[in-house]
């Protein structure tokens, strides 16, 4: 089997499991949701860089369900960004001008707590995206494809491999962006195999990865993400601002001197989806303009992130700062 696939295997899908190797003490496993609709999903390689016997660990809240999530707060919702009034086909959302988002998988290498598609009902279908290309070729106002899911980088490589070269036989279509956070977690998916399909389309490729803190990039993660570098990809990347993961300047500045040391462009910083089950992380619009402020202060201009909302059915993301 594949490294990455039998890496993948290794992911802490049961809490208890999870719980015995964080050695969380009866009052912390109390806090645990159980059976939560949006299952555990964490690598070993994430679960390793975990304090032991807390839950107040950055990185564990991403990923721990907790009883946090049964609240039911007002305005988050289940579809917090308009996925479903944008759906065209099964897995083609089309919601801004001149590019859409394939849906291409359900799955994830992780299964992290603030999704706002955790929720989604992903269309299990086949991998042929038959019908979303025929969309795509439909019209000739897209020019950029989004790979997004789930993450494409579940998909295997010749599910991926056929899917790059159909977008590269339309003409029209001259970007496609991969938004992932498997390298996160599962750096070994960025192999041979897949650095070789990413240079057989003519499309300009883009890599936006997903990091909320500095901790999640290890010397591995970020030599991986150098050899699609060397390619002449340019990587970007997304945080979400978390309350109890990166709400505060030092981790923020961090995070993006780690991104800038490494050629990543912090690209954005994103306001929390209001997301059912999710609230607890959220940080106010107030608090995130001054953290942002304080940090446009302390770095050089293209190290800081656009601080962005994402509002169902406005026309493109509103840019707080
Ligand atoms: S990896 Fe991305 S799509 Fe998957 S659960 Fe996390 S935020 Fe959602």
């Amino acid at each position: 089997m594949i490294l990455w696939r039998q890496i993948l295997r290794q992911n802490f899908t049961r809490w208890e499991k999870l719980a015995d190797f964080l050695e969380l003490d009866a009052n912390q496993r109390m806090m645990i949701l159980a059976k939560p609709n949006f299952t555990l999903n964490l690598p070993l390689r994430l679960a390793q860089k975990i304090a032991k016997n807390t839950l107040d660990d950055p990185i564990l809240r991403q990923f721990l369900p907790t009883v946090e999530e049964e609240r039911q707060t007002s305005g988050f919702t289940k579809d917090p960004i308009g996925d479903v009034l944008s759906r065209k086909t099964p897995k083609l959302l089309h919601k801004y001008q001149g590019r859409a988002l394939l849906v291409c998988t359900g799955a994830c290498a992780m299964h992290c707590r603030y999704c706002f598609r955790q929720h989604f009902e992903y269309d299990g279908a086949d991998n042929a995206f038959k019908e979303e290309l025929q969309a795509i070729a439909d019209d000739d106002s897209i020019h950029e494809i989004i790979l997004s899911g789930g993450d494409p980088l579940s998909l295997s490589d010749s599910v991926l491999q056929k899917l790059l070269m159909a977008l590269s036989a339309i003409p029209h279509v001259s970007r496609i962006r991969f938004h992932t956070r498997f390298p996160i977690g599962i750096p070994e998916r960025i192999d041979e195999g897949f650095l070789s399909l990413l240079q057989e389309t003519r499309c300009q490729i883009w890599f936006v990865i997903h990091a909320n803190h500095p901790s999640e990039l290890d010397e591995e993660v970020l030599n991986r993400l150098r050899l699609i570098q060397r390619l002449g990809i340019v990587i970007l990347n997304q945080a979400v601002l978390l309350r109890g993961v990166n709400d505060n300047l030092e981790t923020l500045k961090s995070l993006c001197e780690k991104l800038a040391n490494h050629g990543v462009m912090p690209y954005y910083l994103h306001q929390l989806d209001p997301v059912q089950g999710a609230a607890h992380f959220e940080v106010s619009e107030m608090e995130g303009l001054h953290l942002h402020k304080t940090l446009a202060g302390e770095l050089s201009g293209y190290a800081v992130p656009k601080y962005v909302r994402e509002t169902a059915g406005e026309p493109g993301k509103t840019i707080l700062q």
